[in-house]
């Protein structure tokens, strides 16, 4: 196990910056994810740990050592990759045991190993077929053998569930977390998905433009994000954004927003006695209630009309279209709700985020 830290890294591909100036730490037998949309700089940061890339400047430390320019065989890091390239004529077995760190040791050593590490994955019982005749969750399982059964002190994964179908990949996700649990080795997992972010990891590094904005537990990233970004981002839906007009009247902070006016205690949201005029307000959808449903402490209004609605049975989605600005609803329950209708829906003002809104 190990913990690792990124000191003032930068990676620049000729004249494109990919990654200006990163400082991260990783605790020692973390699970940390990297989040973020396609191109902002997940993979380069991984392919920077795992030595596979060099950073333009800055360092990188694995416990205390400096390991920059360390090559990647001797950092003693296992990745796993969204292409599971496995070799196709080999049985699983040989799949498993064919890295040169393993084929040093004695042939009843190393079938314990492969014994040991099939039993980790699930692939008791298969170890005599070829990747052909695995499912694809097998074959996933496979590639995460090949890569424990070197005992990295570190195990780095990049979309590793990329291919692999919606109800696989549940499935898998929990199986990955479970034996990240187990083994308590310090894991990096990138992916482009919130939902997999949220539900794997003990913390989150959500990027953006090869930037990291906040990193943060998953409940931390959900209730307090530190900018509009990761409140759009981490949800499903993300945080509705809503213009707004500030106003400061003694203690209170004086909100115009949407077409309603309402008012927040300015100490709650605002550390500075100067408040800017122009405000984002984030609000989660389901911090939106339907009128009749909503609980009493929700004393505040949007009014709008309903564009679209969709329920699973168990939640109701509701798209309201609100003086042209589209704002998402969740509702915990089934809600007849028809397209055209007027909407009215009601909030805690408690439950509002403040952004101050771009420069430029
Ligand atoms: P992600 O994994 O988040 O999708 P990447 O780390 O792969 O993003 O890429 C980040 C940015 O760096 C992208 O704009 C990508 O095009 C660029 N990039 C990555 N590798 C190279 C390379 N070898 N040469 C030039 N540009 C690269
Ligand atoms: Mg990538």
């Amino acid at each position: 196990m190990a913990s690792v830290s990124f000191e003032g890294v930068w990676k620049v591909f000729n004249t494109f910056v990919a990654i200006p100036n990163l400082d991260l730490n990783i605790k020692d037998g973390e699970f940390i994810v990297f989040v973020g949309p396609s191109g902002c700089g997940k993979t380069t940061t991984l392919r920077m740990l795992a030595g596979l890339e060099t950073p333009t400047y800055g360092s990188i430390r694995i416990d205390d050592e400096d390991v920059t320019l360390t090559p990647p065989g001797r950092r003693d890091i296992a990745m796993v990759f969204q292409s599971y390239a496995l070799y196709p004529h080999m049985s699983v077995r040989s799949n498993l045991s064919f890295g040169p760190e393993v084929r040093k040791e004695s042939r009843s050593d190393l079938n314990n190993r492969v014994e040991k590490v099939a039993n980790l994955v699930g692939l008791h019982g298969l170890l005599d077929r070829k990747p052909a005749e695995l499912s694809g969750g097998q074959r996933q399982r496979v590639a995460l053998g090949r890569a424990l059964i070197r005992e990295p002190r570190i195990f780095l994964l990049d979309e590793p569930l990329s291919n692999l179908d919606a109800g696989l990949r549940t499935h898998m996700r929990a199986e990955i977390a479970d034996l990240q649990r187990r083994l308590g080795v310090t894991t990096v997992y990138v992916t482009h998905d919130q939902v997999e972010a949220m539900t794997m990891g003990h913390r989150i590094a959500v990027f953006d433009r090869g930037r990291i904005l906040q990193v943060d537990t998953p409940a931390q990233l959900y209730r307090n994000p530190a900018n509009k970004f990761v409140g759009t981002f981490i949800g499903s839906p993300g945080m509705n954004i809503l213009p707004a007009e500030l106003a400061r009247d003694g203690a209170l902070g004086r909100i115009k927003c949407l077409g309603s006016v309402f008012s927040v205690p300015a100490e709650r949201f605002f550390t500075s006695t100067d408040l800017p005029s122009r405000v984002e307000l984030g609000i989660r959808p389901d911090d939106l209630h339907w009128t009749k449903d909503a609980p009493s402490r929700c004393r505040e209004h949007i009014f709008g009309t309903v564009r679209a609605t969709e329920t699973t049975g168990s939640e109701t989605f509701v798209l309201v279209d609100v003086d042209g600005v589209e704002v998402n609803a969740r509702f915990p329950s089934f809600a007849d709700i028809r397209i055209g209708q007027k909407a009215d829906l009601v909030f805690d003002p408690n439950d509002l985020h403040f952004f101050e809104p771009e420069s430029g």
